[in-house]
């Protein structure tokens, strides 16, 4: 990123190493993403800060530590990530971080102004393993099924039904925030019928709303 935010960029990286993350990749990829694109012009002096940020819509940019969390706790699934669907495309944040690392992305959003914008930000960063869909995240997304990996970046008041059914078997991986009031973030491994949960603590996230916008 050669402009005015490098060196702000730069020091989220170390603040992210400092914080616990571990994974090269995705510090790399935390670093060059220019974060300042994801968020309303009058925000940007504040896009390299450890916080979360307006979006528009009552929504919100994922904080830096919890993007690169939740990325890292999918890379360390025992499979490969060729095929990842995120629930909750927002801004793209999360998109344009994850995409790079994996085979392909695919996306959905509730909301379709944001949905817009997202899809136009993944063009000007020419990134093009990205499919998005304008629709309910509780549904998943079928016809693209089964995922190596399931990203929920809202926070669901019980795990999703469908969720569940379009993990790969031998070892898909699903990291989701869970709960209201008190959210916790759960990994959640599929093996066959099995499905084993883990969680990696306590989590602010928009809710995952049932239903699309007319
Ligand atoms: N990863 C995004 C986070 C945005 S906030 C970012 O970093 O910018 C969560 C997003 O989930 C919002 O855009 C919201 O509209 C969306 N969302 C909430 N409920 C949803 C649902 N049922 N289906 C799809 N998207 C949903």
């Amino acid at each position: 990123m050669v402009n005015q935010f490098q060196g702000q960029a730069r020091k989220l990286k170390q603040l992210l190493v400092n914080a616990g993350i571990q994974h090269e990749a995705v510090l790399d990829m935390m670093e060059t993403t220019p974060r300042h694109l994801f968020m309303p012009e009058s925000l940007a002096h504040k896009a390299y800060e450890n916080t979360a940020l307006p979006i528009g819509d009552g929504q919100t940019i994922s904080q830096p530590y919890i993007v690169a969390k939740m990325t890292e706790l999918l890379l360390a699934a025992n499979r490969p990530m060729q095929r990842v669907l995120e629930i909750g495309t927002g801004s793209g944040y999360q998109t344009a971080v994850l995409a790079p690392l994996v085979e392909q992305v695919f996306s959905v959003e509730r909301i379709s102004t944001l949905q817009y914008q997202a899809k136009r930000r993944m063009k000007l960063l020419d990134l093009h393993n990205i499919q998005m869909k304008y629709g309910d995240g509780w549904e998943g997304w079928h016809s693209k099924a089964p995922f190596d990996g399931i990203l929920v970046t809202a926070a669901a008041s019980r795990v999703p039904e469908a969720l569940l059914a379009q993990l790969e078997p031998e070892g898909g991986r699903l990291i989701i925030p869970v709960g209201e009031e008190q959210q916790e973030l759960k990994i959640i491994e599929r093996h066959g019928d099995t499905y084993q949960q883990t969680s990696s603590g306590g989590v602010r996230f928009v809710p995952l709303v049932q239903g699309v916008l007319a």
